[in-house]
């Protein structure tokens, strides 16, 4: 039987780093779906369609052919054949991503590709709906959070380390923006599963995180 760990919360609380380490530790596969909604933001804009042009953005779809693959336990998502990895963490498409995740047709288009990754392999699957809504049924669910500040804090080191230097004050607000769309929009809000445990890893550093999300995976496997 394959296992499947759901890891929800907002932008910037650190959900890849620790799905990344999670996947490692227990030999399981990590699935980041942000990615999938940020490379359907990164092919609209590349075609000159703004994200909240709704119907446009839905005549693009069948246009777009969007994969993942695993290479050393590493996600690459591939449009068509291109790697597209290092063109979507920009702040621009980061706001796009959150524009036509609120879009039911953009959900729907990728909801098979993100249940089929979990039919052939036990996976940790990133996302803002995973617990609620792909997989209602999933042996562990974590809802993972910080403060906007300390989240924007982060994710303004991140981006610098890639050599994309956003003012701090930018970084914040945009968060904060794409919480409210993310957490208000009518289809999939980014809210936790009844079911959910809540981490808010705002006083924790990663080792930290890592440690408190394994207890929390282990005492609900236990337990089943
Ligand atoms: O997780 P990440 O910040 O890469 O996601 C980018 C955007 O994609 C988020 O702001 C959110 O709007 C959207 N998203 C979503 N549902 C998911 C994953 C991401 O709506 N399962």
């Amino acid at each position: 039987m394959f296992y499947k760990i759901a890891l929800d919360g907002p932008s910037g609380a650190g959900k890849s780093s620790l799905a990344k380490r999670i996947a490692k530790e227990l030999g399981i596969v990590y699935v980041d779906t942000g990615a999938m909604y940020r490379t359907v933001g990164l092919y609209v804009t590349r075609k000159g369609v703004r994200p909240d042009e709704e119907e446009k953005v839905i005549s693009l779809l069948p246009e777009i052919s969007l994969s993942v693959c695993f290479r050393d336990g590493e996600q690459h998502i591939l449009l068509g054949d291109e790697d597209v990895g290092g063109l979507i963490r920009t702040p621009e498409i980061s706001m796009a991503a959150s524009r036509v995740s609120a879009i039911p047709a953009v959900r729907a288009f990728l909801l098979d590709t993100q249940r089929d990754l979990a039919k052939k392999n036990s996976v940790i699957m990133d996302g803002r709906d995973i617990g609620t809504v792909i997989f209602p049924d999933a042996n562990v669910k974590i809802f993972l959070t910080a403060s906007p500040e300390a989240r924007a804090r982060r994710r303004t080191l991140e981006l610098s380390e890639k050599g994309i230097n956003t003012p701090y004050e930018e970084v914040l607000r945009d968060i904060i923006t794409r919480d409210k769309n993310d957490r208000e929009r009518e289809i999939a809000p980014a809210i936790a599963a009844p079911d959910a445990i809540v981490l808010d890893n705002s006083e924790l550093d990663l080792e930290g995180t890592v440690a408190a999300a394994l207890t929390i995976i282990r005492s609900r496997v236990a337990e089943a």
